[in-house]
């Protein structure tokens, strides 16, 4: 990698990593912490395992990345260090993604609900400013759920919403619902009436969403003051459209990278899920990685997932990856390929 990319704090692609702390639960099986943060941008994972003639032993991986943050981050920290620095530059035409990766448990929501609440705070301040303020940028949300390769709008009623390509190949969401916001306590209503409406089933809330990708949207759009001619126009271009899309940040809440796995399930059901969550993030690895190489083409038809951010990865983009790790050496496999994922993109 290009040295100037790294050291610019709004590189195209960073990738960050997270520890939890052990919980209570682990605390109380005595379970060792197999993961030991060195700095801000190195760890090693230390892996029980055993030889032939079953004698223990450890083997270390080593693992650098643009960010290591430790169990004792807070997550005020974490937005500082991955989202703050991206959001001037969503009000000059930027597309970024936010995402969070790992197994269930390890922390994605943890890590993720607090940022688009934090990033709408930084953003109404933004459009305050007159130079924002004289141009009539205002800022959308919305919020939608993948599971299952399907499209639920989670800010009305988990309404079925289908996704539509239009004549300038930009993909849209027909019918997926958009809040104009201009403050923050608004923006918390929305953020927690769409969590109340993720994925639970009988087996419990993080079961069921550590299933499906969570998408939150904040969009900077300029309003258009609609001239009676231009008004015309629109009406005979059949189309009432007065807003024009500026930059937008997507955060995103992965299912849980485990359940890729899934597809050797005996419940049908779970199978497909599995084969559906392996395919997204497959996709995602691989459109981010074309993104990087500048690559003209980019794989996004891979998945509902990629296919859905498929505005984000052309052009101007950015994207963070918060990788999230247990510390339980429990945990190790799960946290290896956690790692190895996130190395593919660094
Ligand atoms: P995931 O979404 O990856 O399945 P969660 O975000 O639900 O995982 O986290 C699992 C549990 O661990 C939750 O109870 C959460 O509060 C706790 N937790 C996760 N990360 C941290 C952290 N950095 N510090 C303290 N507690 C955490
Ligand atoms: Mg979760």
């Amino acid at each position: 990698k290009e040295i100037n990319t790294r050291e610019n704090n709004v590189a195209k692609i960073k990738v960050v990593v997270r520890k939890r702390p052990l919980n209570r639960k682990e605390l109380s099986r005595k379970e060792d912490d197999a993961v030991a943060v060195h700095d801000s941008s190195s760890l090693t994972v230390y892996e029980p395992k055993l030889k032939v003639d079953l004698t223990a032993y450890v083997e270390q991986h080593e693992f650098c990345f643009d960010a290591v943050l430790d169990e004792d981050v807070s997550n005020d920290e974490v937005y500082r260090e991955t989202v703050e620095p991206i959001i001037p530059i969503i009000f000059q035409r930027t597309k970024a993604t936010c995402f969070a990766y790992g197994q269930t448990g390890s922390g994605k929501t943890y890590t993720m609900q607090p940022l688009p609440l934090r990033a709408a705070q930084d953003m109404i301040r933004l459009l305050h400013q007159p130079v924002y303020r004289n141009q009539n940028f205002k800022l959308w949300l919305s919020y939608f759920e993948i599971y299952g390769g399907k499209l639920y709008d989670l800010l009305s009623d988990r309404r079925h919403l289908l996704m539509r390509e239009d004549g300038k190949k930009q993909v849209c969401i027909v019918g997926l619902q958009e809040f104009e916001v201009s403050d923050v306590q608004v923006v918390r209503e929305y953020i927690e009436r769409g969590n109340a409406a993720r994925s639970t089933g009988s087996t419990g809330a993080n079961e069921e969403s550590s299933r499906s990708h969570a998408i939150l949207q904040l969009a900077v759009k300029k309003h258009i003051i609609v001239t009676e001619t231009r008004r015309q126009r629109d009406r005979d271009a059949n189309e009432a459209k007065n807003t024009k899309a500026v930059g937008k940040i997507s955060f995103i809440d992965l299912a849980g990278s485990e359940r890729g796995a899934d597809t050797t399930d005996n419940d049908r059901q779970t199978r497909i899920e599995g084969a559906e969550i392996n395919k997204s993030l497959l996709a995602l690895k691989e459109c981010i990685r074309a993104l990087d190489n500048d690559q003209i083409h980019i794989p996004f038809r891979g998945s509902k997932l990629t296919e859905v951010l498929r505005d984000s990865f052309v052009g101007n983009s950015r994207t963070v990856m918060i990788s999230c790790i247990s510390p339980n050496a429990g945990s190790c496999e799960h946290t290896l390929n956690t790692l190895r994922y996130a190395i593919h993109m660094w």
